[in-house]
């Protein structure tokens, strides 16, 4: 079974996950991304995956072609679903066994349609996966947080070239996220306000950073970006948790992502990227002072010695000018609509 070991000094969570059992030699330099040849997310291939969680299936029966979303268990999950959740003390150090979910939201049965090339109301239901998967995994006590991210190309970690989300529930807050919190806990303790509703006020009046805005959303190049071309998706009404978002808004957030994709693809020429949805963590109670919101970070620069060694970033691109770009690019008619 995997396991979480905590590092008693900076409080971080890893996974061990020591039935892989990587030696050195298992490690090539660079794991290439499928291209072309077989692809076991393609219709017609459902049973080379785990039998599906949910789907969203107009036609055809389980585990067959037919869907327009499919979710599946990772065949290579970080870790695993089954078991009791166990924590104990090692000594001085904290273990807590390796329970958890890792899913797949194969968002397309498309093989070389791209995120940003799907169609506003294709997304949407894609974020309505998301959406399902989370209220389910919210009912296992064993689960503290919902991380839904991607991977997207070769140099975002995409193992696979056919368009996926990944979901993996775990049963403690991810370090990233506690920080989080903690910013967002000590801002209301002092000033009874929401620092992310008082960051998108800011913004607004300022409007140097805005690259988009729509009725439920603002999209900025955040004023302390880590990355050149760093978006943060932020949606305007005060929401802690992403699954509580309704069908107009989910609609908007569809579009403002499409969007942001294909200038950032226009303007970067179709970089690999990460996005991150933090949402609030679940069955811990507190959690009304955090605000939801998409992290998306296009690969770039590569994370080098400096920043691993000082939690320091190096941004070349001033967020100010990659909002002013990104605001002024004009995108032509979208194919898929
Ligand atoms: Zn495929
Ligand atoms: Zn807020």
């Amino acid at each position: 079974m995997p396991e979480l070991r905590k590092d008693p000094v900076v409080g971080r969570w890893v996974i061990i996950a020591s039935e892989r059992g990587k030696r050195p030699m298992d490690f090539p330099h660079r794991s290439p991304v499928l291209h072309g040849g077989f692809c076991p997310f393609c219709p017609g291939n459902e049973d080379k995956t785990p039998p599906e969680i949910f789907a969203v299936r107009p036609q055809g029966q389980r585990d067959a072609p037919g869907w327009q979303v499919r979710v599946v268990p990772n065949k290579f999950p970080a870790l695993i679903i089954e078991g009791e959740l166990k924590r104990r003390g090692v000594g001085l150090y904290d273990v807590v066994d390796g329970i958890g979910a890792h899913e797949v939201i194969i968002d397309s049965p498309e093989h070389t349609r791209s995120f940003a090339d799907m169609s506003v109301a294709h997304i949407a239901t894609v974020l309505e996966a998301y959406q399902v998967r989370q209220l389910d995994l919210a009912q296992d006590y064993r689960f503290r947080y919902i991380l839904v991210f991607k991977n997207h190309g070769e140099d975002a970690g995409a193992s696979l070239e056919h368009s996926h989300t990944q979901l993996i529930a775990t049963p403690i807050i991810p370090k990233r996220v506690v920080e989080e919190l903690e910013g967002t806990r000590r801002h209301y303790e002092i000033k009874e306000r929401c620092i992310f509703c008082d960051i998108i006020d800011q913004e607004r009046f300022d409007g140097r950073r805005i690259i988009l805005e729509t009725e439920h959303f603002l999209v900025i190049s955040p004023f302390a970006a880590r990355f050149p071309f760093e978006t943060w998706i932020l949606p305007r009404r005060h929401e802690p948790h992403f699954h509580h978002v309704g069908e107009i808004a989910r609609l908007d957030l569809a579009g403002v992502l499409s969007t942001v994709l294909r200038k950032l693809n226009l303007a970067l020429d179709q970089p690999a990227y990460n996005y991150v949805l933090h949402t609030a963590p679940i069955n811990t109670g507190a959690d009304w002072h955090f605000h939801w919101h998409l992290e998306l970070m296009p690969k770039l620069t590569k994370v080098a010695g400096f920043e691993w060694g000082s939690g320091f970033y190096i941004n070349p691109t001033p967020p100010e000018d990659a909002a002013d770009y990104l605001r002024r690019l004009e995108l032509g008619p979208r194919d898929a609509d």
